[in-house]
């Protein structure tokens, strides 16, 4: 992840923090010294639904 300062990619964790599903990271940029938090967390894909199906163009779309 960049650094919103210096725009550096150089980045270390600094902390952890983990939550049922979620994770919260300390970062430092190395270059500059600037501190930020990073939040991760589980997206839900949906499965397709009954009544769905891939038309000819391999979208997804509703019958
Ligand atoms: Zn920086």
């Amino acid at each position: 992840m960049d650094c919103q300062k210096c725009k550096s990619n150089q980045d270390r964790v600094v902390a952890t923090e983990g939550y049922s599903d979620r994770v919260r990271r300390r970062r430092e940029c190395i270059t500059c010294g600037h501190r930020w938090t990073t939040e991760e967390r589980i997206i839900e894909e949906e499965p397709p639904r009954e009544g769905t199906s891939f038309d000819c163009a391999g979208r997804l779309c509703r019958l």
